[in-house]
């Protein structure tokens, strides 16, 4: 499970510029209010061998100044509450402002970690003048410049050292998330699945912080479902800002095994859904499709097969993924949407014996083995499954810089026709012995 940072602050103290500093890998996030795709503020970073997601607050308020006072007190209450730490960032050379003084109000009363960062500190002079922050009330200040890069180290070192271990819980209950975009059908879905109270067996106190499980007994199937208390509240938040959503969905997404991501047949599996997908794939989720409303949808002889086809083709390379037919307004197929979700979910944590593995896998790469490139011989002599919580492969062999994406490929779909490995995505190494 990856920890979350947000970075926190008014407009133009350098958030933005921080945030492309620390990231190595952008992820796409759906707006859901606005329906626009933002993939600018949402990444992840890693530190010291830490991994942790970076969400730029400010990334998701726009407008004019007035605007930003109205939303700023939610923007940084959210943050309190899904982040596993803040950074709060202010500008040198602007001095202290009444909007940094306000926020710091909101974060003195929280008990997360809060690291106050005193950015475009570009020069040592600059150094002193950031002195004055102490009257914000928060302590001890990093000093940074993110165009320059210089006091980021020392930012980072402390704050890596307060994340949560960034290493997923053994959890022996599968962790299903309901995701989607608004109207698809998730709480209706949610509600159909849980049914009533009854089928909850309890909520479980997070073992890392707050609790965002809560675990069912439904259908003969024990599992937790992840952030259902967020679902539960979104009623109450129906026009919060677009922020809420987005955080929402990432974290929801960060903490289980498999999504459920739910669409709405009649508008069909459009760039947003897409980028839900994505987001779940890139965090090695494992996904099943659920193609909701099917009772709206004129049918003919080769519906189901067509709908199929034309979402295959939108999910290109990653086919491999199971797509259920529902309605959750005739109860249809609900039972079989849970059934697929657990049968992912052992797919996801499937463990191929290494023997088993080189029989199968050394004969195929014997028989096809890779082409030569720029005039080089690949010979894979061995491969096994890595001991991490999704499926991820590595294959040895004397020149790895010579194997090609399609050649992977090819492993991987003889992975999957071999082992089983629906709605789960796979990582290929190519490693040197
Ligand atoms: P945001 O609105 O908080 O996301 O701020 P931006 O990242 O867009 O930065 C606002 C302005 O400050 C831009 O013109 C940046 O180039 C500038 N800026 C950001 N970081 C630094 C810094 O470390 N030093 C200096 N001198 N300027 C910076
Ligand atoms: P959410 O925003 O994704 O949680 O979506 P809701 O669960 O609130 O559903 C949005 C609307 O779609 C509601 O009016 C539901 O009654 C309707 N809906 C949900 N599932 C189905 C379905 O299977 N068939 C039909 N016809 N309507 C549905």
């Amino acid at each position: 499970m990856g920890a979350i940072v947000a970075i926190v602050g008014r407009p133009n103290v350098g958030k933005s510029t921080f945030f492309n500093r620390l990231i190595k890998r952008r992820e796409a996030i759906v707006d859901e209010v606005s329906g626009v795709t933002r993939d600018r503020h949402y990444g992840k970073s890693d530190w010291n061998g830490k991994e942790f997601s970076v969400i730029d607050t400010g990334g998701y308020v726009v407008g004019s100044d007035d605007i930003f006072e109205k939303e700023i007190d939610k923007q940084v209450e959210l943050a309190i509450d899904e982040a596993d730490a803040i950074i709060f960032m202010v500008d040198v050379e602007s001095g202290v402002t009444g909007m940094d003084e306000d926020v710091a109000k909101l974060l003195r009363k929280v008990d997360k970690p809060v690291f106050l960062t005193v950015n475009k500190v570009d020069n040592t002079q600059r150094v002193a003048d950031a002195v004055e922050f102490y009257s914000l009330g928060l302590g001890e200040y990093y000093t940074v410049s993110s165009i320059n890069g210089s006091g980021t180290g020392e930012l980072l070192d402390a704050l890596v050292e307060v994340l949560p271990e960034s290493a997923e819980e053994e959890s022996e209950l599968p962790r299903f998330a309901v995701v989607g975009r608004p109207n698809a059908g998730k709480s209706s879905f949610i509600n159909a699945l849980i049914g009533e109270e009854r089928y909850i067996v309890t909520d479980i106190a997070g073992t890392t912080r707050d609790s965002i499980d809560t675990k069912y007994n439904r259908f003969g199937f024990e599992f937790n479902l992840v952030d259902t208390a967020g679902i539960r509240r979104k009623a109450k938040v129906k026009e919060d800002l677009e922020f809420y959503s987005v955080m929402r969905s990432v974290r929801s997404i960060e903490h289980c095994d498999v999504c459920l991501l739910v669409f709405d047949a009649t508008r069909g599996f459009d760039g947003q859904v897409q980028n839900i997908f994505w987001l779940a794939q890139r965090n090695n989720k494992g996904i099943v499709i659920l193609v909701n409303k099917w009772d709206l949808v004129e049918k003919e002889t080769n519906s189901v097969r067509d709908y199929t086809k034309a979402i295959k083709k939108q999910i290109e390379p990653f086919t491999d993924v199971p797509i259920v037919f529902i309605s959750v307004l005739n109860k249809q197929r609900i039972f079989k949407a849970i059934e697929t979700a657990v049968e992912v979910y052992k797919n996801r944590s499937k463990r191929v014996p290494t023997r088993k593995l080189n029989d199968v896998m050394l004969t195929i790469i014997e028989k096809t083995p890779p082409p030569a490139y720029k005039g080089k011989y690949v010979k894979i002599k061995f491969c096994t499954q890595l001991p991490t919580p999704y499926p991820q492969f590595a294959f040895f062999c004397n020149l790895p810089q010579y194997v090609r994406d399609p050649y992977k490929r090819f492993l991987e779909n003889q992975l999957r026709e071999h082992f089983d490995f629906t709605g789960v995505p796979i990582t290929i190494f190519m490693r040197k012995k």
